[in-house]
C-alpha cells in the first residue's frame, strides 16, 4: 500500500493519539481506548454506588425520626468532593451531557427534559436511579461512538477524569482509618453494650467489636443511629451535659 506520505497524515486515535492500526482504519479511536472506557464506565457503576452510601453517611441519617436534640453521635466527616458528586450537578449531569451529545449525532434526540430550554437546569429526577441508566446507555453505544462519533475523544477523557475523581474521593489518603461513630445501642441482659463503634466513609458496614452486632446498610445505618438516640435520650434523663 501507498501513502501519499506529504499529504497525508496517518489517522490517529481520537482519545490517546497513538497511531491507528490498518485493522483500526476508519475508526475514531483505538480499540484498547474502547476496551478501557468501556470499563471504566463499569467501574463507575460500583464507585458511584459507593459515593451515594458515603454522602448519605456523611449528611447523617436525621430523616424520618424527629430529630432528638442530644445525639452526640458525630456523623462522618463530610468531605465535599463526595458530596457533590453525588449531587445534581455531579456524576449524573457529567454522563447526561455525554449521553445528550451521543443522542444528537445519532439523530435520536433528547428525551422529555429537551422540551425545556434548560435541557441540564430542568432535569431534576433522582441521580441514584439514573445514573445506572445514563452507564448503560453509554456502555451500549460506546462502540458506534469508537467507530463513528468525531467528539468522542472528549467524552473518552470526561469519563477518564470523572472514573478518577470518584476514585479519589472515595480514596482513604487524606483521612486514613476509621472514624467513631458513637457507642453500641444493643441492650445486653438489661445493659447498654456501649463499646466505641467505628466506621469508614468508603464502606458503610459497622460492627461492633464487643457484641457483635452488625449495621450494614443504609437502612441499618438509620436504626442505629435510632437506637442510639433512644439510648442518649435515657440517659441524659439522669445525667446532665
Ligand atoms: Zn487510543
Ligand atoms: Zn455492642
Amino acid at each position: 500500500m501507498h501513502q501519499p506520505e506529504d499529504e497525508y497524515a496517518w489517522p490517529v486515535c481520537g482519545a490517546c493519539s497513538r497511531e491507528l492500526w490498518e485493522s483500526e482504519a476508519g475508526r475514531q479511536t483505538c480499540r484498547l481506548c474502547e476496551t478501557r472506557t468501556s470499563e471504566r464506565l463499569r467501574e463507575l457503576g460500583a464507585l458511584y454506588e459507593q459515593i451515594n452510601t458515603s454522602a448519605a453517611l456523611m449528611r447523617g441519617a436525621r430523616r424520618g425520626g424527629a430529630p432528638t436534640s442530644g445525639s452526640r453521635t458525630p456523623p462522618i466527616p463530610p468531605r465535599l468532593e463526595v458530596l457533590s458528586l453525588a449531587a445534581n450537578g455531579g456524576a449524573a449531569t457529567r454522563l447526561q451531557a455525554i449521553e445528550d451529545s451521543w443522542r444528537q449525532a445519532l439523530g435520536w434526540g433528547l428525551e422529555l427534559r429537551r422540551n425545556d430550554l434548560h435541557v441540564f437546569a430542568s432535569w431534576r429526577s433522582d441521580p441514584r436511579r439514573d445514573v445506572p441508566a445514563r452507564i448503560r446507555f453509554l456502555i451500549n453505544n460506546l462502540p458506534w461512538a469508537c467507530d463513528d462519533y468525531d467528539s468522542v475523544g472528549q467524552d473518552i477523557e470526561e469519563i477518564r477524569r470523572l472514573h478518577a475523581e470518584c476514585k479519589q474521593a472515595l480514596s482513604h489518603d487524606r483521612k486514613p482509618g476509621r472514624v467513631n461513630v458513637g457507642h453500641c445501642p444493643i441492650q445486653i441482659d438489661g445493659e447498654t453494650c456501649g463499646a466505641q463503634l467505628t466506621a469508614t466513609a468508603a464502606n458503610s458496614h459497622i460492627r461492633c467489636g464487643n457484641c457483635g452486632t452488625q449495621w450494614d446498610d443504609m437502612w441499618g445505618w438509620r436504626e442505629l443511629r435510632q437506637a442510639q438516640d433512644a439510648v442518649a435520650a435515657e440517659e441524659g434523663r439522669g445525667v446532665a451535659a
